[in-house]
């Protein structure tokens, strides 16, 4: 005769190692463990255990790779009441190789019981699991991750060439708040490439103008105008709400003004610049990587100073960088991938290429080599001799 259902699963749970909800919590953080949950998705949606990471009993061979890669980590697995948690270390133990694995007595049930924590997520409406399907069925975002993005403030230097593609598709993304900073009008020569504004908002305001199209596309999303230009009266409050700053400013002294801003205040800023066919890209994050004056402690030569006047840009360019820059700012949101710290890609469009160059904090960088604290006021955003500079470009 057959064993029954009940029979199998106290068999297996012979079989598995299990761990008491106390030992989790004590060890949690340390020594490399990974709590998976194994429930269903609105399961895991309604409560989980803080830091656990979500991969269903259902998809379990086909998802676990990706959330725990080393097959000799130490794995706690929990559901509801450790029955398919049970059943899930047999798998992984059995037929997957995971030799560290264990099973959670008595799932989040017990665990609430002792009145151990857990997050209970905010959840999207049921326009927003439609608005955002694709992503919610990437596990890399998922609820959680998009959640992060309904949460997040981004700051845009300029509606510009880089500032309209970013902000499209930040805003199409479901960034919550997006901050933008022009103080220009649009103009007829701006829309070979500034795709946020149309024709018949020539003359308009292009915080306005910008506005209008992300409300178009996204509701969701809360637009903040600055109708300003950054400067070193108001670099400090421009940027405190805001917990990325996309820098697509063509001007030097702004640039530098804006790094030793966001060094003081720890913010990483998704930097990013075009001129002809050529553009660079790099994520300056204060104190884990370099940041800019690390690389151009001088300005780059003088002719290839963008501000020095009007230059020309193929107008696709703008929108391949930014959304090179959109796609840095969303992995630094949700979490994911290697953000570009440390590293400035370079993308020729004539020849096609990408190159990328590493590149190192400086030790004897003028701003970052020091405590926040330090850098003083007078100092933010000294640029050497701008006027001769660029008098010397011709
Ligand atoms: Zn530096």
């Amino acid at each position: 005769m057959s064993p029954s259902g009940a029979e199998v699963i106290k068999e297996i749970r012979s079989q598995v190692d299990e761990v008491d909800p106390q030992a989790v919590r004590d060890e949690r953080g340390r020594n490399g463990l990974v709590l998976v949950d194994v429930r269903e998705s609105e399961e895991f949606e309604r409560e989980h255990i803080p830091g656990a990471k979500h991969v269903p009993r259902g998809y379990l061979e086909s998802r676990i790779e990706g959330a725990v890669p080393d097959r000799d980590a130490h794995v706690v697995l929990y559901c509801a009441t450790g029955q398919r948690s049970a059943l899930a270390a047999n798998t992984l133990k059995s037929l997957m190789g995971y030799e560290h694995v264990e099973s959670m007595t008595g799932g989040i049930t017990l665990w609430k019981d002792r009145g151990y924590d857990t997050v209970v997520p905010k959840s999207l409406t049921k326009e927003q699991r439609d608005r955002y399907s694709r992503h919610l069925l990437l596990p890399e975002v998922g609820s959680e991750g998009q959640q992060k993005l309904l949460d997040a403030k981004v700051l845009l230097l300029g509606a510009g060439g880089l500032g309209s593609p970013t902000a499209l598709y930040l805003a199409a993304a479901g960034v919550g708040t997006l901050g933008i900073v022009d103080d220009d009008d649009v103009d007829l020569s701006n829309l070979q490439r500034q795709v946020i504004h149309t024709t018949d908002r020539i003359g308009e305001a292009k915080v306005d103008s910008a506005e209008t199209s992300i409300k178009a596309i996204n509701p969701d999303v809360e637009v903040v105008k600055h109708r300003t230009r950054l400067d070193a009266s108001n670099v400090m409050e421009l940027i405190e709400p805001y917990d990325i700053i996309v820098d697509g400013v063509d001007n030097f002294p702004t640039r530098y003004l804006l790094n030793d801003a966001t060094v003081r205040t720890r913010k990483p800023v998704v930097s990013a610049s075009i001129l002809g066919f050529d553009g660079q890209l790099s994520v300056f994050a204060p104190y884990v990587g370099p940041c800019y004056r690390c690389l151009y402690p001088v300005p780059p030569p003088a002719e290839l100073a963008p501000s020095c006047g009007a230059n020309g840009v193929l107008g696709v360019l703008p929108g391949t960088m930014g959304l090179l820059q959109a796609t840095e700012v969303i992995k630094l949101i949700i979490g994911q991938g290697d953000p570009l710290i440390g590293r400035l890609l370079l993308y020729e469009a004539l020849g096609a290429t990408f190159t990328e160059l590493k590149v190192h904090r400086d030790p004897d960088c003028p701003i970052c080599s020091r405590d926040p604290g330090d850098i003083s006021d007078e100092e933010m955003g000294r640029f050497p001799d701008y006027e001769a500079f660029c008098a010397a470009a011709g």
